[in-house]
């Protein structure tokens, strides 16, 4: 059977896809981000690809059109706006699940030729506040690790990530290197004890968003215990006594955890060369999710435990292609190739390369920001893409109410009953993976194929396509005259090639020469290569920056509501709901909660409890469980409000941001909970 090599269009790590049109699915055993393992999710994907529930052509205002209409009018639209409001007053909100060249050609219609950087997308959601962290860090949004480095560590640190779950082959790969090295140590930081808790030699069951207080007692204890490596640092690392010197400050009780284990983790790490920390959304969607960022970063920086085999920090990130978009300039707050948006000679690269007439000369609107101005009336024309944010966004009653408040709405999806869409003026039917062809890169920096094995669909088309259509239709046909995505890459690439200012981390020239149908996985800049080796970073004196952070003053409310995947679904489960297999696991939406708390609200096992903030409510099954401590419930994010039918988990909420990264608070909020 012939089986076309393709990648997996869930999580972060990217793994490789051998697949076939009648449903088949294997792992590719030649992919070197899982050599052939598939998690349940991937491992079902021959079970999503039907045609039920899609969209197969283009709608205006609910009735079939054809894609002339429908591209026309978003153009009319889209052009009208800013004629007569102006470039801020139109946005874009895209996915993740976009592949790089989708991302390239919209980020390069808002920039450079709409004018404005309002284009931002659910990846906010999911790594902004990592990029934060390595950019104050390293000077750019450098990903050090590859997944090599997990293996041949002695000490695996995981905060704030359910491995087992979310990015269940790389935790598959841990889980062989351990069994084969038995003295390799782990030690997994979450305040509920998961699936990934058991591979762990230690928990450490954190306060609620006391990750910095912990790093901070770590900085200090490696000061303490002069584990400083002071010949690095003096070379390559500025900031270290300011950091030290905040650190010292912080209250170790504010991480909830007993002297006894602070002092067994502190030594572990202390004591142990190859150290990698691994860390994911519960350090991320954080208020002060950047600051933690930095306190890991701080701890691997001052023990000169980066840039060699076996130890480093290493953000996973949640989506397949989370990497590629920032790559290209996906977020409100870059520009394009990992440059930026306030410095006026990359601006003027990155418009002579375009041969655009404008160019954005200040960042945009950040997610939840960006659906603020929408409810304040400020947009007037929003596309969004492959994404449905009146369902994943915090207070998305709220959001909800923002989009229908947009005089003019378009989406492109797969799918064509979402809450989202719903809202929509024009819906475009967008290809879906299988369908289309493009790149993505991983968490490890490795960008992969994704190819078409199916036919398109209907009268669906890839969402390069889709926007370089309405592009033409505003005037701009020439700069988008794309005929492939082969073409896009190829520019992606010649721009990245061009730039020949300062010392920058994305070097793509690898794949100058590289035969787009062909392209293997590979690592940028090139396959092994180590970030940091050699002591350089990217700040303009070459050196790293150690960050002083602060721990926040923790409020306690007797009940917080932390949410986050579960196993088998992802996302809003438009793909993988769809499979009878994955729905299996855990059937309808749920909140664990501690039997000591269901004691005090007279819950029982599988009774309705009503849970309110001061967004909205959700109706959810009890499962009562001593997982997480007492007080704190946990509920999935994955059910729409057309699935549950009782309300969704992100109308409870709040659009609370950390104010470095934009990137919204969704573990801690304080809620209210009662029998129903
Ligand atoms: Fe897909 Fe992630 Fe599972 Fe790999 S681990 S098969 S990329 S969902």
């Amino acid at each position: 059977m012939s089986m076309t090599r393709t990648t997996c269009p869930y999580c972060g790590v990217g793994c490789g896809v051998l697949a076939n049109e009648d449903g088949t699915i294997k792992g590719d055993p030649d992919h070197p981000a899982n050599f052939g393992r598939l998690c349940s999710k991937g491992a079902s994907l021959g079970e999503t690809i039907d045609l039920e529930g899609r969209l197969l052509q283009p709608k205006i205002n609910g009735e079939a059109a054809d894609w002339d209409s429908a591209l026309d009018l978003v153009a009319e639209k889209f052009s009208a706006a800013i004629a007569e409001h102006g470039p801020e007053s139109v946005a874009f909100y895209a996915s993740g699940q976009l592949l790089t060249e989708d991302y390239y050609v919209a980020n390069k219609l808002m920039k450079g030729f709409i004018g404005s950087a309002n284009i931002d997308t659910n990846s906010r959601l999911c790594m902004a506040s990592s990029v934060a962290g390595h950019k104050r860090a390293f000077g750019t949004d450098t990903v050090p690790g590859t997944y090599e480095d997990l293996e041949q560590a002695d000490l695996i640190v995981l905060v704030g990530s359910n491995l087992a779950w979310c990015h269940p082959v790389l935790y598959q790969r841990i889980a062989a290197a351990k069994e084969a090295r038995p003295a390799m140590r782990i030690v997994n930081i979450d305040p509920r004890r998961t699936v990934t808790s058991e591979l762990a030699d230690l928990h450490l069951s954190i306060a609620p968003d006391g990750d910095i207080a912990l790093f901070n007692g770590l900085l200090t204890h490696l000061a303490e215990t002069g584990r400083i490596d002071t010949t690095y640092t003096s070379a390559h690392v500025s900031g270290v006594a300011e950091a030290v010197e905040i650190a010292r400050a912080s209250n170790l009780n504010d991480t909830g955890l007993s002297a006894q284990d602070l002092a067994t983790f502190f030594e572990l790490w202390g004591s142990t060369n190859k150290v990698v920390t691994v860390y994911s959304q519960g350090v991320n969607q954080s208020q002060s999710g950047a600051d933690k960022v930095n306190a890991i970063l701080n701890c691997h920086l001052a023990t000169g435990r980066i840039g060699r085999a076996g130890m480093g920090p290493f953000s996973v990130t949640g989506q397949p292609n989370a990497m590629g978009g920032r790559e290209v300039g996906g977020l409100a707050n870059m520009l394009a190739n990992h440059l930026e948006i306030d410095n006026a000679d990359h601006r003027a690269a990155v418009q002579d390369f375009w041969g655009s007439p404008t160019i954005c000369t200040k960042p945009g609107l950040k997610a939840v920001d960006l659906f603020q101005a929408c409810a304040e009336g400020k947009i007037k024309a929003l596309w969004v893409m492959s994404t449905n944010p009146a369902v994943s966004l915090p207070d998305a009653d709220g959001v909800a109410e923002a989009i229908a408040n947009v005089p003019f709405v378009v989406t492109s999806d797969m799918i064509e009953k979402t809450d989202t869409n719903a809202l929509a003026d024009v819906l475009l039917p967008a290809a879906g993976w299988g369908e289309k062809d493009g790149t993505v890169t991983n968490s490890e920096r490795r960008i992969s194929r994704q190819r078409a094995f199916l036919k398109t669909p209907g009268k669906a088309r890839p969402d390069w396509q889709i926007i370089s259509n309405v592009a033409a239709r505003m005037g701009f046909g020439k700069a988008f005259a794309y005929h492939s995505p082969a073409d896009i890459f190829a520019e992606y690439v010649a721009l990245d090639t061009t730039l020949t200012p300062a010392p920058r981390d994305l070097d793509l020239s690898i794949f100058a020469d590289v035969d787009y149908n062909q392209l293997l996985p590979t690592q940028w800049p090139r396959n092994g290569h180590r970030f940091f080796s050699d002591g350089q970073f990217f700040h303009p004196n070459g050196k790293a920056q150690m960050i002083a952070v602060t721990a926040p003053k923790l409020s306690k409310p007797r009940f917080a509501l932390n949410t986050g995947r579960n196993r088998d679904q992802w996302h809003t489960m438009t793909r993988t709901g769809k499979s009878q297999r994955l729905g299996a696991h855990l059937a309808e939406p749920y909140v664990e909660i501690h039997p000591a708390d269901a004691i005090e609200l007279g819950a029982k096992p599988g009774s309705i409890i009503e849970i309110e903030s001061l967004y909205g409510s959700a109706l959810l099954r009890t499962l009562i469980t001593d997982r997480g401590p007492q007080g704190q419930l946990f509920a999935p994010m994955h059910w729409t409000r057309q699935r549950s039918k009782r309300g969704t988990v992100n109308s409870l909420t709040a659009p609370v941001v950390d104010p470095v990264s934009g990137q919204p608070a969704l573990k801690t909020g304080s809620i209210t909970a009662q029998i129903y």
